[in-house]
Order: structure tokens, then sequence, then C-alpha cells
């Protein structure tokens, strides 16, 4: 999801609430429950028909399971007011009974593990409407400038249950996906992955779209518009990547411009992380009537063909003006969101922090290592420390908005910390190579870059992640020697900083223990490019 200035609204947006308000509703939504749990997704095909006129939907959703484990009832999500009409399996009406917005269907037929299923859902009604998309989403039901429907579906955090009924915990990626979507025929839909074929009857047209990779639910998207179409290959580290860019008429020519930054973009990325993670899904940009958003393979773009986020710089270093932060953001998340992918929302760090990290990696490639590093120290700035980076788990709510910069602080300080570029790159791509399509927790990925990097770094993410403490170096200066030590850290935090010593690099190493060196400091410098703070006391 992409950042948003004022963070406490994100946060409101996010339904993020204080840990006593937890209901029924979220622990339905946001745990594995166990009429989730004996099935494994393998295949949806979602058929629906939207119209624009009527902001009305309609059509069925085809899941295909895998029984892990023999079970009678089976979770299903579809959120109010959206209803469902019938569900099927192998030809037979199921019944199912609703609290609220989980539906639990009592199957007929003997679940054998191993064995595969399928469910026919059929549904339809009034979309919420997106109050303020991306971040409180659902349908956006908008028009261009010459007055045509320009329809766009986002839901983060609400969840893909806003629209259409699935699984809808992160959990369990789908394998595989056909998105069939039917509208008025002078109008295009532009989903996921690559257009298999267009169908048209009568005054309407269904475009076939298929997902040949594992997506996540709220990846999955319709953008509906008078949508005009260009697009390039790009030879890459896997191959050739069908590159495509839909656009509304009266921006073809600016988007020729701006979106040459797309390659640029997987030039820089597939550097610092690894190849692109879906090239048999192609790579697209699809301009929509909000900011944008990270769709598998869709990515979605509204940052009116300008540089910085909607012209702003983020960092305040003026280097957040030398790219579209909307394509280099959203795009980033391709490798971390879309490839990998948290399980639980209260790690959502995984996707921001990393992605909000991959916009100085971007000015790195292309900019120098100089600009990258004013760049996400820069974004300090936005850091509130209000509360901790990760969440409540299990009742589908993020931590604090702090995951975006404090998360890409944390990453560059590692970066610091290893000395060695290529290593941290290394780092970066195995992250992607190791957990390619697959679900995650936090804890897999600070153990994962605790051993490729040979340091204990749990201290150091216990610090950073889990308290809104910034580690403060005290210290003091007196007939040649240098005292410090760390306050405000946690247990067996001892992160070594580089310092400058009248001009000269050197390393301290404190604790929370005072620790005293002989040396001659006419002049101390600290490294801005640590997240500590410093007090001569
Ligand atoms: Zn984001």
């Amino acid at each position: 999801m992409k950042h948003y200035f004022i963070l406490a609204t994100c946060l409101l947006s996010m339904g993020m609430v204080s840990a006593q308000n937890f209901t029924r509703q979220d622990t339905l939504r946001g745990s594995i429950t166990p009429e989730r749990e004996w099935w494994d997704l393998n295949y949806y095909h979602l058929n629906v028909k939207v119209d624009p006129a009527e902001k009305f939907i309609s059509g069925h959703n085809i899941v295909r399971y895998k029984v892990l484990e023999s079970a009678k009832v089976l979770q299903i999500d579809l959120q109010e007011p959206m209803q469902i009409s019938t569900i099927t399996q192998d030809g037979k009406k199921l019944k199912f009974t609703s609290e609220e917005n989980a539906h639990f269907i009592q199957l007929k037929k003997k679940q054998v593990p191993g064995e595969f299923n399928e469910l026919k859902i059929e549904y339809s009604g009034h979309p919420r409407e997106a109050v303020r998309a991306p971040w409180d989403g659902g349908f956006s039901w908008k028009q261009d400038a010459n007055g045509h429907p320009f329809v766009a579906t986002s839901c983060q955090g609400l969840g893909a249950s806003v629209w259409w009924p699935n699984k809808d915990h992160m959990y369990d990626e789908v394998d595989s996906m056909r998105i069939s979507v039917t509208v008025p025929k002078d109008l295009m839909d532009v989903s996921n992955g690559k257009l298999e074929k267009v169908d048209e009857v009568g005054n309407q047209k269904t475009y076939h779209w298929f997902v040949a990779n594992p997506i996540n639910n709220y990846g999955v998207n319709v953008n509906i518009g008078n949508y005009v179409h260009f697009g390039e290959k790009y030879e890459g580290e896997n191959g050739t990547l069908d590159v495509d860019y839909y656009v509304l008429p009266e921006n073809l020519e600016k988007a020729k411009i701006q979106f040459a930054q797309a390659p640029m973009m997987l030039r820089a990325f597939e550097h610092w992380f690894g190849p692109y993670p879906f090239y048999e899904d192609g790579f697209k940009l699809v301009e929509v009537p909000y900011l944008g958003m990270e769709h598998q393979s869709s990515v979605t773009y509204g940052n009116q063909y300008g540089n910085g986020y909607l012209g702003r710089d983020l960092s305040g270093t003026g280097w957040g003006l030398k790219f579209d932060f909307i394509i280099i953001h959203e795009a980033g998340h391709e490798w971390f969101a879309n490839n990998i992918t948290y399980k639980d929302i209260a790690d959502m760090w995984v996707h921001e922090g990393f992605t909000a990290y991959s916009e100085n990696l971007y000015l790195d490639y292309h900019f120098g290592k100089k600009a990258s590093a004013a760049y996400v120290v820069g974004t300090r700035a936005n850091i509130q420390n209000d509360r901790p980076i990760i969440g409540p788990y299990g009742v589908n709510r993020g931590g604090s908005g702090d995951m975006y910069y404090k998360g890409a602080n944390i990453l560059h300080t590692l970066r610091q910390l290893l000395e060695d570029d290529e290593q941290w790159r290394q780092v970066l791509r195995g992250l992607n190579k190791d957990f390619y399509h697959q679900t995650v927790t936090t804890g897999q990925i600070e153990d994962y870059i605790s051993k490729k990097t040979g340091k204990d770094l749990s201290a150091f993410f216990n610090q950073y992640l889990r308290t809104t403490m910034i580690p403060k170096l005290e210290y003091q200066l007196e007939d040649g020697t240098i005292k410090y030590r760390y306050v405000d850290v946690v247990e067996d935090f001892d992160m070594p900083v580089r310092v400058f010593v009248d001009g000269n690099e050197k390393w301290l190493f404190p604790s929370s223990e005072w620790k005293t060196e002989a040396m001659d400091i006419t002049e101390l410098k600290f490294d801005k490019n640590f997240y500590i703070e410093t007090q001569k006391v």
C-alpha cells in the first residue's frame, strides 16, 4: 500500500484500534479458523459482470481446493452488503450459515485428504464504495474527463471479500487464477496476469485474464475504463518480459514519457532483488482514478504523470523528485508484498519497510550511493515512533505507519553494519529466491537475515520492530578518552556504530554498560546512516 502523508489517517483507515476492541468478526477475518485450516487453495475462477451505471456487480467464483484433513464445514468470506445466492458442489446445492461476513458451508460430499474439490459461489450486490481509495477501499466509481465510466477496486486491509467471495486470509495464496470481467462493450477491463481472450456478446464484452502464479487476495483487481494500450519488451534476468501500459487516451503522450521509468525500475530492482517474480504474467502499469496500489502484475497508477509523491518529495532532500513515487514504490512491492507476502497483516512491515527501502535502492542504482543515503535518511522526518511497527496477530490489524520509513531506515542501518554492499545485495536477492512466491512471518525474515549475515540480529530487530525506542548513544569526552553507552535499548542491544574521529573512520562497540576508550578527539562526528540518537552528557 502506498505511503500516506497524514499517517494517523492512514491508520484509522486501516481500522487500527486498540487491542481491547477486537470482536468476533476480527477473529473470523484475521485468524486461521478451523473452517479454513483443513483446505488448501488451488485455483479461483472469478467471473463477474460490472454494471457502472447501476454500481452493481454479479457473478460467481469457482473455488478449487485440496483437502488436507477431512471436515464438513468450510468458511468463505463475503462482506455485507454483498449477498451469496447459491453455493453448489458437483452440481448439488449446499446449505450455509452466516455470521455477518463469514459464511460456513455445510458440505455433503466426503472430503478425502489429497483430493481436489470445487465450489461454485454465486453472488451479487452493490459493493462498498471506496471512501478514500486505496486506504479506505472498495469500488471507485468515477468518470473520466470525457464522461466515460472509470472504475477500479482497491481493498488492502479491508479485504478482497469486500467485492468477491474467497478465503480472505493472507496465509493461503491461490496458486493460479482466472478473472473474467464483463463490461459494456465500449469499455475495457484490465485485471491481473495476461489477457487470454475477449468475448463479445450483444452490447457487452468479457475480458478473460489469467494469472499463472500465486496471488494474494488484495492484489486481485478490476480496472475498467476507455483505455488505450502501448507496451514494450524488457530483456531481463529471466528473459523477455512483456511490459504493458493501459492509460486514458488523453494521457497517452504523457504516459509514453513518464512510464520510461518502468524499465529503469526493472533494471534497478532486478539488480538489487533478483528477477522480476512474475515473468509469465507480465508487468503492467494501469491508470486508475486514485493514487495507486501494488496490484500484482497490474500495478495501478494515478500519480498525475509527475515525479515525487503527487509532486512532493517525501525525503525533503530533492532526491524524491528524481523518480515517480508511485511507479517505483508500487512496483517495488512486486518483490516485497507480491513475491514475499505476509501471513498476517501484523507483519506488514515486510511489505512496506522493504518497499520504502526500495525507493532509495532505485536512487542508488541510477543516481549513486550518496543520493540514496541522503534520501533514506531524509525520510526519517516522517517517523512518529507512536507504536511498534509490528501489530497484534490474529485480528487483521497492522502496526504503526512507521513500518514505512522506520522500516527503510532499519534496513539502511543494517547495510552499514555489514560493510559489504555485495553481501547485502545477496541477502536481498536471497530473500526473494528462498521465499519465492511464499507467505511469511517476520520471524522467518529476521532469522534469514541473521543467518545469511552471520550476525545475531535478534536484539536489533526486537529494538526497532517491537519497541518505539530509538537507541540513544550517550557519551563523554575528557582527558584523551571517550566514554559511552546506550540508553533506551532492549536487553542485549549492542549495535556497533561508525564514527569519524578528526575525519578518520572508527567503530565504537557500545552496550548498555559504560565503556571507556583512550582516544584523542578534536572533532567527533557520528555517521548519520545509523538510525540512533546521540547525546553528550
Ligand atoms: Zn507500499
